[in-house]
């Protein structure tokens, strides 16, 4: 018996990039009776910039809330590669030309105000979408006809209660209760992996520079500045209409190693950070010496071994929770918000309530999205390789400085010239791949999810492995 498709009870694990995204788009597409559930009391992320990129932002634009996040959001003209040690410029590459190739600028922005206007957006539909935050998923216990699960108010005099869903998307991040789920349901063994590497994410106030006018400058440019030192780098932009300096840095991890946590973020030592960084050129050492000494913050840094599936019966996982994705590429909220947007595609295209149509539609997701994000996981692990080479791999660092060499003697033209450094290139692979192809690689990504939903599962194995192939190599045929 079909059920109006419309009308089917869609529970979402999570209020990150992915969940807010996968509910507004959800939403918008005319979903009626969407719940989210969040662990934490309200969307108060952690003080941190994202670099938008040109993916990402078509996405939010389709969804009508790029324009507020755009407002207080900082367009790049330039990526300055730089050595830790001597502030020496190994090359910079012109990223102007980003708008023209890809329709929105190279930009950056501040965490919060991209969750804000996403929650803003969700609001709008507030018939159809209701937050539960400050109460976690604690399992999952049941996958088709209905996915089973447990929510746990934080409130520990209210009672955890079992919820039934039609449909459940898992965006709870890198340490997935619901992945763990399914993982278990499969008899499949994998956890998440240590990477070995931490980060410190700083964000200094305009306030706080006022008294070092090379510090102002950096404030006051349009530049994301990137100095790397061996198994080291650190990332900064101006964000908040350049009220702020956002840092972030990347080093061995030795805090948790030496002291496991479970939420992989702790309160940093400022002595400890200014030490592992106590070799890089005055300037940073200042720029760091700036933050007070109870505001470091140290995240730890976990990847996933490949999943065998991301879906399973009427559940699928999303975002970090299926593929997190190291910082070194700038695309890990990209990707979830992608997967959110091609699920949204194929759930809307479900030709009727049944829990077969509802775990076919899933895997159109899965099928459209598995190998893309996979393969940006493996890029940006490379290019964080790339940029933490020491004199042990003297070869090949001689071969990336010669590589940054040319390109600033090339005039750093950008992104026609490849720069060693893939997050500030033009990041072809993730953004699109061909000059006329202005839509973008997400939009083609959309449209396969489309067309996928009208050929049904029948032909979804054979389509599986050519859109694979597809994807892999960026010529994705928008006719299929
Ligand atoms: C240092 C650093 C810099 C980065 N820079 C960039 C960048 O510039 N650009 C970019 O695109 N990406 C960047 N990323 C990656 C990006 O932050 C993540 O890939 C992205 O946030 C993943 O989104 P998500 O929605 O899957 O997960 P998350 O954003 O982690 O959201 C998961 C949500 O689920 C909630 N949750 C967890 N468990 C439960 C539960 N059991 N029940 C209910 N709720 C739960 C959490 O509280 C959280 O709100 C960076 C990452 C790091 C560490």
């Amino acid at each position: 018996m079909s059920r109006n498709t419309f009308d089917l009870k869609i529970c979402i694990a999570g209020a990150g990039m992915g969940g807010l995204t996968a509910a507004l788009a959800l939403a918008k597409r005319g979903f009626r009776h969407i719940e989210v559930y969040e662990a934490a009391s309200n969307l108060g992320f952690v003080g941190a910039g994202i670099q938008l990129a040109p993916n990402m932002a078509r996405i939010q634009d389709a969804l009508g809330v790029w324009k507020e996040i755009e407002k207080d959001a900082v367009v790049l003209e330039e990526a300055s590669i730089r050595e830790g040690a001597d502030d020496f410029e190994l090359s910079t590459v012109d990223v102007r030309g980003v708008r023209a190739k890809y329709g929105y600028a190279s930009m950056v922005g501040h965490r919060a105000s991209l969750a804000a206007a996403l929650y803003e957006g969700c609001k709008a539909h507030r018939s159809a979408i209701t937050f539960h935050f400050a109460t976690s998923v604690s399992s999952v216990t049941s996958f088709s006809p209905h996915v089973t699960f447990t929510a746990v108010p934080r409130d520990e005099s209210l009672q955890p209660c079992t919820i039934t869903a039609d449909i459940f998307l898992a965006c709870d991040g890198v340490k997935s209760i619901a992945r763990a789920s399914l993982l278990n349901a499969l008899n499949y063994s994998a956890h998440a992996q240590d990477t070995g590497q931490a980060a410190y994410r700083i964000m200094l106030t305009r306030e706080q520079m006022s008294q070092d006018p090379e510090l102002l400058e950096l404030l006051d440019g349009n530049r994301f500045t990137r100095w790397i030192g061996p198994k080291r780098h650190i990332i900064a932009y101006p964000v908040s209409g350049k009220s702020i300096y956002n840092i972030s840095t990347l080093q061995p991890d030795t805090s948790f190693a030496a002291a496991p946590s479970a939420t992989y973020t702790t309160k940093g030592s400022k002595s400890a950070m200014m030490d592992v960084y106590g070799d890089f050129c005055p300037k940073v050492q200042r720029m760091l010496n700036l933050v007070p000494q109870n505001e470091v913050c140290e995240w730890k840094l976990r990847v996933h071994a490949r999943l065998p599936t991301w879906v399973y019966g009427n559940l699928a996982l999303v975002g970090d929770a299926c593929h997190p994705t190291l910082p070194h590429l700038n695309q890990g909220a990209a990707q979830a918000i992608e997967d959110a947007a091609v699920l949204a595609v194929t759930l809307s295209h479900l030709k009727d309530g049944s829990s077969k149509s509802v775990n076919e539609a899933l895997r159109a997701y899965e099928t459209v999205r598995k190998e893309r994000a996979e393969t940006l996981v493996e890029l940006a692990a490379a290019n964080g390789r790339a940029m933490h080479l020491s004199d042990a791999d003297e070869e090949a660092r001689a071969e990336r400085d010669d590589q940054f060499k040319a390109l600033r003697e090339g005039g750093g033209s950008g992104v026609s010239l490849p720069s060693p450094d893939k997050s500030v290139d033009g990041q072809e692979k993730a953004v699109g791949e061909k000059e006329e192809e202005t839509p973008g690689v997400e939009q083609s990504l959309l449209s396969d999810a489309r067309a996928l939903m009208s050929f049904w599962c029948v032909h979804l194995s054979i389509y599986a492995s050519t859109a694979r192939r597809q994807h892999l190599s960026g010529t994705i045929d928008n006719k299929h």
